[in-house]
């Protein structure tokens, strides 16, 4: 027998593992006093009643013989297939239908998207990012070259001066810099991308949180996208679907390489994979689109959003450099008086009871850094901002 040899190179996962060990151990030694959690990359809301809505009518359908359903098609039903089609439509990016995968969820598909494509690819990541990029590609056998998110690059890296990719990551808006590619930016990427023939994996799982006008919400905006990008997308941040599960990704039909058509792999893949996502489910998610839904979907965005401006404000009125917010429910400090991720981690869970995410957790060039988020309750929010400036100055 043979075993895939790569689970050997993954280093140990242990950044929400070690933040846990180590807000345990405080909680022992302070039982009575109040931790705030600013590191939360979960959604905290509850789903809104539109989508609720959706799904008693979708469970009352499964109740009857007339209108109950089984298997789901494995690529997604085509009420949801048509509502991301039109979707995506509202913001320039013209699809068909057959091109979008209803899925349980992005990294699911960053996962399997991976079985398109042979062993020993050379792979671009964004530095810092979310870590599931770097450890399925360790997996899948890839060697991977990291780009460097720094402030001398507004933390937005751009393409390398030499070709040589197979694959390129780009995380737009980013988790966990919050910063997010302009037009112009991505245009750049895309024209990259095809003069490598390079393929462009474009994660769009924040884009219900883009804020400012001239940010793509999808790839398929770029003229040129369709013949060299993969979008994968979520129901998770958008409108809490991290426990439903639910998202979908875009393989366009215009998109070959090596002489084989990557919509036709990838419509076989899901067909030998899965067998869909639940009914109940992906009526749920055609509810985030109607007009209530969205209404109340950008309601709970502009919750999250506003949580993150009390963050970044208290900061920079601190005179802390800090990045996001605009268009992410992230925001990324600069640890203060040169203290690394996790040092600033214990001194602010100390000091001020508030816990957040060390930096150096999404890559080497995360060192320094520290990720909070607006997921949390906007009061408690509002408390942490203030205990977080105190700590600083300390
Ligand atoms: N992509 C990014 C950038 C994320 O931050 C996350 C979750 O935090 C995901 C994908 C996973 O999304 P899903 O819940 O759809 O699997």
């Amino acid at each position: 027998m043979k075993l895939n040899e790569n689970y050997r190179s993954l280093s140990r996962s242990y950044l929400f593992s070690e933040v846990e060990k180590r807000v345990g151990a405080f909680r022992e030694m302070h039982p009575n006093q109040e931790l705030i959690r600013l590191g939360i990359g979960d959604v905290t809301l509850p789903l809104a009643a539109p989508i609720v809505a959706a799904l008693h009518d979708a469970v009352e359908e499964m109740k009857e013989k007339q209108t109950f359903r089984g298997y789901a098609p494995e690529h997604g039903y085509p009420f949801l297939r048509a509502a991301v089609r039109s979707h995506l439509e509202g913001y320039g990016a013209v699809l068909q239908e057959d091109e979008i995968f209803i899925s349980s969820g992005a990294k699911d598909d960053l996962a399997g998207i991976l079985s398109l494509f042979g062993a020993g690819n050379t792979v671009l990541i964004q530095d810092p990012v979310y870590p599931v990029y770097a450890d399925t590609n360790i997996l899948a056998g890839n060697r991977i070259v990291w780009m460097r998110a720094e402030p001398e690059n507004d933390f937005l890296p751009m393409p390398p001066k030499d070709g040589g990719a197979d694959l390129i990551y780009l995380c737009s808006p980013n988790n966990p810099t919050g910063r997010a590619y302009s037009r112009a930016q991505l245009e750049q990427w895309v024209q990259y991308a095809a003069a490598c023939d390079a393929v462009l994996i474009f994660d769009a799982a924040y884009e219900a949180f883009i804020g400012q006008h001239g940010i793509p919400h999808s790839i398929y905006e770029i003229p040129g996208a369709q013949t060299c990008a993969i979008e994968i997308a979520s129901f998770s941040k958008t409108a809490g679907f991290t426990g439903l599960r639910c998202g979908y990704t875009v393989v366009p039909r215009g998109l070959c390489r090596c002489g084989q058509n990557l919509n036709a792999m990838w419509e076989r893949r899901k067909a030998v994979s899965t067998n869909g996502v639940a009914y109940v489910i992906q009526r749920a998610a055609q509810a985030v689109y109607t007009p209530p839904g969205w209404k109340a979907v950008q309601d709970a965005v502009s919750y999250y959003k506003k949580n993150a401006a009390v963050i970044a404000s208290a900061l920079q009125s601190a005179g802390i450099p800090c990045c996001g917010g605009v268009n992410s429910p992230y925001i990324w400090m600069k640890c203060p008086n040169g203290m690394t991720s996790w040092q600033f981690f214990d001194h602010l869970l100390q000091t001020a009871g508030v816990v957040g995410t060390p930096g150096s957790g999404f890559g080497s060039a995360g060192e320094g850094c520290f990720r909070l988020t607006g997921f949390g309750d906007a009061e408690k929010t509002r408390q942490a901002a203030v205990r977080l400036v105190q700590a600083a100055a300390l």
